[in-house]
């Protein structure tokens, strides 16, 4: 009887968290909550960016503390480490996994083997691409936050405000601008791309934006594995080639907070400094180094998007497939995968510049002001 009453809480938990009320979550440890003590396999893609690792951390968290054991690998950016790390969920004999991938087109094989056993699979954050095998896909509103990158940068040159609305008396420009993309092989990194495009267009084609060195394809702008490395080194070449003349670079539309601390980089090391013709630069995932970019002025913005929330989404989606239940969406148009339509739950970005850094960051308790340095 005690058994069933605290199986019934837990579960009332867990269908809490997929409605978004964000409940504290220590509804017990692990083995006590409406999970049977079965295990989960959770795929990440790479510990070297700081979003990951708090996602894997607020994944293992959820679950354990609804009476779930995890398995939470990390694959280190390689495509069959990350495979291998499945397989071994699948041997273990995982009841489900929640994945994100790190090449979304890469994993069908492995999926089918899941499917065969009858695994269902969460798609985390980036969306598996190229199989049936996707039951459910957890992440943000990827255009919008395409659509937020390019307003930050808007705003940061005195065009817009945050939610692209002209302002009074803005500036004629022309602005020279450059733009980077995240990694091809990542569904998101079109979405961001794409978003961003749109909102900058009729600044494009009114000649307020001048992309001075002609790179405007996705393909042009790519970063694979959205390394800062890569980033800092195309920016270097785009500073050689484009900016020899004296003329100054306005802006950089980045997509990712490391890829904007590479891009930091090469305008260090080509002469720029903070203040004095400093270009604006966006960004996204809220990590620390870059908040603190923020805040001394070398990064304009970056884009908030609450790991917390998703993983509390994503562990949810998982829960309530195991019980039998329908999980909660809130989008089943947009990610189409090739084969399918994958019934999404979009959570809210929020963009962040230096006056917000407190309440969006600080006050929501997702970093300490000490960790920002405040
Ligand atoms: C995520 C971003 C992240 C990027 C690089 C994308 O799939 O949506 O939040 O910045 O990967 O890790």
């Amino acid at each position: 009887m005690k058994i069933k009453k605290i199986a019934i809480a837990a579960f009332a938990v867990g269908a809490l968290m997929l409605t978004g009320c964000s409940g504290s979550g220590d509804s017990g440890s692990g083995g006590e909550g409406g999970g049977d003590g079965g295990l989960i396999g959770v795929a990440m893609p790479t510990k070297s960016s700081e979003r990951w690792i708090q996602d894997g951390d607020a994944v293992k968290k959820a679950l354990e503390d609804q009476g779930y054991t995890v398995d939470l690998q990390y694959a280190e950016d390689d495509i069959p480490t990350q495979v291998s790390q499945i397989e071994n969920m699948i041997t273990k004999g995982a009841e489900a996994l929640i994945v994100a991938s790190i090449d979304g087109t890469t994993l069908s094989e492995v999926l089918q083997t899941a499917a065969d056993s009858d695994i269902p699979v969460i798609a985390y954050d980036r969306l598996i691409k190229g199989t049936e095998n996707v039951d459910y896909y957890a992440t943000f509103d990827n255009e919008l936050v395409g659509n937020q990158q390019a307003w930050t940068v808007l705003n940061g040159l005195g065009l817009t405000d945050l939610e692209g609305n002209p302002l009074p008396d803005a500036p004629a420009g022309p602005f020279n601008i450059e733009l980077f993309a995240g990694s091809l092989d990542d569904n998101n990194a079109f979405f961001f791309f794409n978003g961003a495009m749109d909102v900058f267009q009729p600044f494009i084609d009114d000649g307020t934006l001048v992309v001075k060195s002609g790179q405007t394809d996705i393909e042009q702008a790519a970063t694979l594995r959205w390394d800062g490395e890569e980033a800092q080194s195309r920016m270097e070449n785009l500073i050689t080639a484009n900016y020899s003349d004296g003329s100054k670079v306005n802006a950089v539309l980045s997509p990712y907070d490391g890829i904007s601390r590479g891009i930091i980089g090469a305008l260090t090391d080509a002469g720029y400094s903070v203040g004095d013709e400093w270009p604006i630069i966006s960004g996204q995932d809220a990590e620390v180094d870059s908040v603190k970019a923020i805040l001394s002025g070398e990064q304009y913005a970056t884009i908030f998007k609450d790991t917390r929330e998703l993983a509390k989404v994503a562990a949810g989606m998982a829960v309530s497939v195991l019980n039998g239940e329908e999980p909660e969406t809130n989008d089943t148009t947009t990610y189409d995968n090739d084969v399918k339509v994958v019934p999404s739950y979009l959570l809210a970005p929020v963009p962040v510049v230096r006056d917000n850094v407190e309440s969006a960051l600080v006050d929501t308790g997702y970093w300490t002001a000490e960790e920002l340095g405040l």
